[in-house]
């Protein structure tokens, strides 16, 4: 059993994956009357290319092939944001019983300065023309989803770390830099930010391909292909010592940084994220 603002939290954590995932941040679970979570949808208009791919309705679709119109309208449907129109039809015809959302739709489109295409229609008005009573269609803790729509929260960073692969399959530090400065070059146009950081040295690497991983990564710091920011990790004596990657503690194998080697990482990247996405 899990309390309202729970619950909002964990529709409002699928709404920030489907932004992770390159989809509109909305996000929708359902849970049976004790409030056991029993599925979790998101928005995925983007990725599946279907205008319809929205979070609740992905979610009807999943809920009307696994529980009956019965077990369903014992259900309720818990919505980061208000279910538009179409979902609030779908959400009618599967059965389920109440709708509890943080954000109203009125709000949405308050915060929403870039969209231009509105269809405004509250969840309550379409799911009272149904005649079925509704027992709840609520707007509960707005503020925890209204940074998703905050401007900042739009300025999207791409966190780039690669590079050992290309040297290892026998590329130069120039063409796999050049390949990176083509990747740059793409996200700038695509309205990314990019922070890279260096390489990890590769321990089985012979004494040539090291050198070129050695090559690659100061041309990281010089940086002539424009990313926003650059880390070098060899700054941390744990990541440039080899003799740490044998410390379960910190890599869980000589190449792959364990939890804690990668905790000590974003530790290192976070103030250049923070930086480049203006937080
Ligand atoms: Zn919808």
């Amino acid at each position: 059993m899990q309390n309202v603002e729970f619950l909002l939290r964990a529709a409002i954590s699928a709404a920030a994956s489907a932004r992770e995932h390159g989809n509109h941040p909305f996000g929708a679970l359902l849970t049976d009357e004790q409030g056991n979570i029993l599925l979790i949808a998101e928005n995925t208009v983007n990725t599946g290319g279907d205008a319809t791919g929205h979070a609740e309705t992905n979610l009807v679709r999943e809920a009307s092939q696994k529980y009956s119109f019965e077990e369903l309208s014992r259900s309720t449907l818990y919505s980061s944001t208000e279910p538009c129109p179409m979902c609030s039809g779908a959400i009618f015809w599967s059965g389920i019983g109440k709708v509890v959302y943080a954000l109203s739709e009125e709000r949405l489109y308050a915060l929403s300065v870039h969209s231009t295409e509105s269809l405004k229609l509250a969840c309550r008005d379409v799911l009272a023309r149904g005649g079925r009573p509704v027992h709840e269609c609520l707007t509960l803790f707005p503020t925890l989803i209204e940074p998703l729509y905050a401007p900042a929260a739009q300025r999207n960073v791409i966190i780039f770390h690669a590079g050992d692969n290309d040297i290892g399959q026998g590329r130069n530090a120039d063409q796999t830099y050049a390949a990176f400065t083509q990747y740059v070059a793409l996200a700038h146009r695509q309205g990314w930010r990019v922070v890279v950081s260096t390489e990890f040295h590769v321990p089985h690497f012979n004494a040539e391909r090291e050198a070129q991983l050695e090559a690659y990564n100061t041309m990281l710091l010089r940086n002539q292909a424009g990313a926003d920011a650059v880390v070098d990790m060899d700054a941390d004596p744990r990541f440039l010592d080899l003799s740490y990657r044998s410390d379960p503690a910190l890599f869980r194998d000589p190449l792959h940084p364990s939890d804690a080697g990668l905790a000590i990482m974003l530790d290192r990247l976070a103030p250049a994220i923070r930086r480049v996405a203006g937080r």
